[in-house]
């Protein structure tokens, strides 16, 4: 008795092995019929047993191949008219308005990576080597469907043998649009003051030398170009951080391998398994106690971020078989904080007086795209930038609304655009503080659009005015007569953290917002925000008593001058032992003094961000910040693991004051307490207020989950401590795991709640 059924299966399937895993699975189980993609996804018609079929549902599910992403897997059984004696492949059938999600761009795959070390494989030592469950996708895409002719390969004519494996359906590079190999695909060669001295694996090998000698060396990568040296280099280093402008912002590593890494940092099984993953993010790791590297990587900071090599080209740049560094320095192509380069001409004219040589390559990228960084919170990965490897990838939108584009904040910006359950967060487009950024952040917007075939009928943003994202989204919704909507900043952290936590329903929850900047429904700079609320609405329960961000601007890359609105605020004095104090002169002193008292310049904020900074500058952690975060993660790096100990904080209507906290602080500074344990004690008095506020909220209101987001929530002792009390006392505990706590998961956040709001 044979049966027949048709099976369609959605998702990411397109571009990733599908049908010849399919193909495989038919023959391997003996049955007939087809598959094809078309514009609904995968397509089969299967006959043969059902004990067989049934085998082979089972496989289809639980192991696809390594790329795809099942969404949905619906099944038919049905009277078929015909009979089949074999199984095929069939043409691609296609839809002009319907698309199906593309891959994410995939580090080098074990396969390929046996072919390229083996000498008798014609790929032998092939730097473009790759197959469909590993090698450039998004980032080479112009059009879809996600056809050669629609890439940055359509220039590379197939060589026979390429073509052969392209066609055979039992092949691993079957329908692989970017297939190559050295007869017909790209090379890499070496150029210095824009002329090429070597080519292909001559080119290889002189970068390597050059490394050895202590030059800086751009590379063109997957998404962009870095900017390497050996990192156990000193003089090369500190000639990195002078040319690059960027004086104390940590440097991402590249190592050899895990072995390599574990010399340095501490590596837990789930890190082991990011640093391997498809995506091969930069992974941050502890530093351990003892280790030699040069302090000029990331000075200040008790973690390093790690990489694997992810394309062929780094991992025969980092071969280690010779006399070769196992460590390089792979710092994103850009200058302090423009977008990285990614054309060719960009890089060169950007980048030369960076580079000594470049190691560049013919196969351009058509969408720039960063490496990610992502690190472990108990056992869960926890994404910090979300790019490479990542996006384009769907998130779930359990919503129902018509298309919605929504813009983002203004650091860190993504953008989102939805279409009926599924939303595409943007790659990390950077800070939309300069012309080249806010560019790649219009093209992407329009990029996206074409790829996922959508076209918002409603747009969210920021409710900052001055946000460039914001006056994107004015311009373009009278423009185009769309409706727009504002959204509250820590709104949107809180919706952006309860739809990744599938949260799918409008049951409020209590939000720990901490964040370092933010506009407020009031005006004011919010960032120490507990809030109830859910998609639709919210409530201000509690937030940080307002301070002067005194002189604005400056006061966010001037700690010491939070510290002092803090110290004035609450009555204390400008004591001239004070780090704080003594890192301004004079003259500084007596402006701050007049602003605050005249009130100049000096807008009200109850951001947290602002409160970790005044910290550390009254410790004398840090008084001037050279990038974002800088003092609040010096602070946490010198936390005493070991003290319990905690301020008071009080919680007064719905204020929270820490002018206790400060008291004890002096009288902690004045007696002459290490700095790791008062470090400590302010971290904890943080997570006790946290406690202490949700439980009044939970007396309050019977609610018994608490949404933990914002930028401060990067701070890894805050939030482990955090989530280990709150679920010691009885709450559901949601953090965010697959986009950031920071502004990059904003836009999630607007979409989420304008999908609420009509
Ligand atoms: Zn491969
Ligand atoms: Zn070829
Ligand atoms: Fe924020």
């Amino acid at each position: 008795m044979t049966s027949s059924l048709l099976i369609n299966v959605k998702g990411i399937v397109q571009g990733v092995g599908f049908r010849p895993f399919v193909y495989r699975l038919a023959i391997h189980y003996g049955l007939n019929g087809w598959v094809l993609n078309s514009s609904k996804g995968v397509e089969i018609e299967i006959q043969g047993k059902r004990e067989q079929i049934d085998a082979f549902l089972h496989e289809l599910k639980h192991h696809p191949p390594p790329l795809a992403v099942i969404d949905t897997v619906e099944i038919r059984e049905f009277q078929s008219p015909a009979h089949y004696d074999s199984f095929s492949i069939l043409e691609s059938r296609s839809d002009a308005n319907e698309f199906i999600p593309i891959s994410a761009d995939i580090s080098i795959c074990d396969d390929c990576l046996t072919e390229m070390q083996n000498p008798a494989d014609r790929r032998f030592r092939y730097p473009f080597i790759n197959c469909t469950n590993c090698g450039p996708r998004f980032s080479i895409i112009k059009e879809i469907p996600y056809d050669r002719p629609k890439t940055t390969m359509a220039d590379f004519q197939l060589c026979e043998d390429c073509l052969a494996e392209y066609s055979n359906p039992g092949d691993r590079r079957f329908h692989a649009q970017p297939v190559a190999c050295p007869q017909c695909g790209p090379h890499v060669y070496l150029q210095k003051n824009g002329t090429t001295i070597a080519e292909k694996e001559d080119a290889i090998q002189l970068a390597r030398a050059a490394i050895m000698e202590g030059q800086i060396i751009a590379i063109k990568g997957l998404g962009g170009y870095h900017i390497a040296c050996d990192a156990k280099n000193t003089l090369a280093l500190t000639k990195l951080r002078e040319r690059k402008k960027r004086s104390d912002k940590p440097f991402a590593l590249m190592a050899a391998s895990i072995a390599v890494i574990k010399r340095y940092c501490h590596v837990s099984k789930t890190e082991e398994e990011l640093l391997k993953s498809p995506q091969h993010p930069i992974v941050l790791l502890d530093r351990l106690p003892q280790n030699s590297l040069p302090k000029e990587i990331a000075p200040g900071q008790s973690t390093l971020g790690f990489m694997l090599p992810y394309t062929p080209l780094h991992v025969l740049l980092l071969d280690s078989s010779s006399d070769f560094t196992d460590l390089l320095i792979m710092t994103s192509g850009n200058l302090s904080e423009e977008p990285i380069a990614y054309s060719d001409d960009d890089a060169l004219v950007r980048l030369s007086p960076m580079a000594d040589l470049f190691l560049m390559h013919n196969r351009p990228i058509f969408m720039r795209v960063d490496d990610s960084v992502s690190r472990e919170i108990n056992g869960f990965e926890s994404v910090l930038r979300r790019a490479r490897g990542y996006a384009p990838a769907f998130l779930h939108f359990p919503f129902k609304s018509a298309p919605i584009l929504a813009v983002g904040a203004g650091l860190k910006n993504t953008f989102c655009l939805t279409r009926d359950h599924q939303a595409f967060l943007s790659h990390h487009i950077g800070d939309l503080e300069n012309y080249e950024t806010l560019q790649s952040f219009e093209e992407g917007i329009l990029h996206y659009e074409k790829l996922f075939r959508t076209s918002p009928k409603r747009i969210a943003c920021d409710l900052h005015p001055d946000y460039l994202s914001t006056r994107y989204a004015v311009n373009r919704a009278e423009n185009e007569q769309k409706p727009l909507l504002f959204v509250q900043h820590h709104h949107a952290h809180l919706a952006a953290c309860l739809a990744e936590n599938g949260w799918n329903d409008n049951r409020p929850v209590i939000g720990l917002l901490y964040d370092g900047t933010g506009m407020g429904s009031d005006g004011a700079i919010w960032g120490g925000e507990v809030f109830v609320g859910g998609f639709a609405d919210f409530q201000r329960h509690y937030h940080l008593k307002y301070v002067p961000l005194v002189g604005g601007d400056l006061a966010v890359r001037k700690p010491a001058r939070m510290a002092l609105a803090y110290l004035w605020t609450n009555g204390y004095e400008w004591d001239s032992s004070f780090p704080c104090a003594q890192s301004l002169c004079m003259e500084d002193r007596t402006v701050i003094r007049s602003q605050l008292e005249k009130e100049i310049n000096s807008p009200p904020t109850s951001s947290m961000g602002r409160l970790f900074d005044a910290v550390s500058a009254f410790l004398g952690v840090r008084q001037e910040v050279n990038y974002e975060g800088q003092a609040a993660i010096e602070l946490e790096n010198i936390v005493d693991h070991s003290e319990r100990g905690c301020y008071p904080i009080e919680i007064n209507v719905n204020e929270m004051d820490t002018k206790p906290l400060w008291g004890e602080l002096i009288h902690d500074m004045q007696s002459g307490t290490a700095l790791s344990i008062m470090a400590a004690r302010f971290h904890n008095s943080i997570v006790q207020l946290s406690l202490s506020v949700s439980v009044n909220l939970r007396n309050l209101h019977g609610i018994n989950t608490v949404a933990l987001s914002g930028g401060v929530w990067q701070n890894k002792v805050l939030l482990t401590r955090t989530i280990s009390l709150l679920q010691n006392n009885n709450f559901d505990v949601l953090w965010h795991k697959n986009i950031p706590a920071n502004d990059g998961g904003v836009a999630y956040g607007q979409a989420c709640i304008a999908a609420h709001s009509i």
